[in-house]
C-alpha cells in the first residue's frame, strides 16, 4: 500500500480490526517505513449482496431488518433465543453472499428462512409459512399443519 504522503511503496501494518455488523470490513491501522506518517486503510469483500427481486419485477436492497421483524413476528411467545435469531439472519446473507449471483428472488430468500424455521421451531415455521408462501388454498395450509403435528409434539 503506497504512503499517501511521501508515495512510499513499503508501509506496514500495525493494526487491524473488523468494523461493520457483521465485521464486513476489516480497518487496518498503517505505518509509513520511510516518512513514519500513519494513515487507516478499509477493506471488504468485493461481492456485494445481490439484489432483490420481488413477485411484481421490482428490485430492492436485501433488508436484514425486514427479515428480522418476519422471524420475530413468527416467533413471538416461543422459547426461542435472540441468539438464534441471529444465526438464522448470519446464515441467510451467508448464503446471499455465497450465491454468486446478482439477483435472487424474494422467494428464494422466503424458502430459505421457512427451512430454519423448520429446522428451530414448527410453530414458528407454519406461522411463517402461511404468510410468506401464500398457501394456494385453506387445504393446502391444513395439510401442511396436519404433517407437521404427525412428525411433531406440539405442545398446547
Ligand atoms: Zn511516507
Amino acid at each position: 500500500m503506497q504512503c499517501p504522503f511521501c508515495h512510499a511503496i513499503d508501509t506496514k501494518v500495525i493494526d487491524s480490526r473488523a468494523v461493520g455488523n457483521h465485521e464486513q470490513q476489516i480497518r487496518r491501522r498503517r505505518e509509513c517505513t520511510a516518512c513514519g506518517e500513519r494513515f487507516t486503510t478499509y477493506e471488504s469483500v468485493e461481492l456485494a449482496l445481490p439484489r432483490v427481486l420481488k413477485q411484481d419485477g421490482s428490485y430492492v436492497q436485501f433488508n436484514e431488518t425486514k427479515i428480522r421483524a418476519g422471524l420475530l413476528r413468527a416467533l413471538e411467545k416461543r422459547p426461542v433465543s435472540t441468539d438464534a435469531v441471529d444465526n438464522i439472519i448470519h446464515r441467510i446473507i451467508s448464503k446471499l453472499r455465497a450465491s454468486g449471483e446478482r439477483e435472487v428472488k424474494t422467494q428464494t430468500i422466503g424458502e430459505w428462512v421457512m427451512h430454519e424455521l423448520k429446522l428451530l421451531d414448527p410453530v414458528a415455521y407454519v406461522r411463517f409459512a402461511s404468510v410468506y408462501r401464500r398457501f394456494e388454498d385453506v387445504d393446502a395450509f391444513d395439510a401442511e399443519i396436519k404433517l407437521l403435528k404427525e412428525t411433531t409434539q406440539e405442545d398446547a
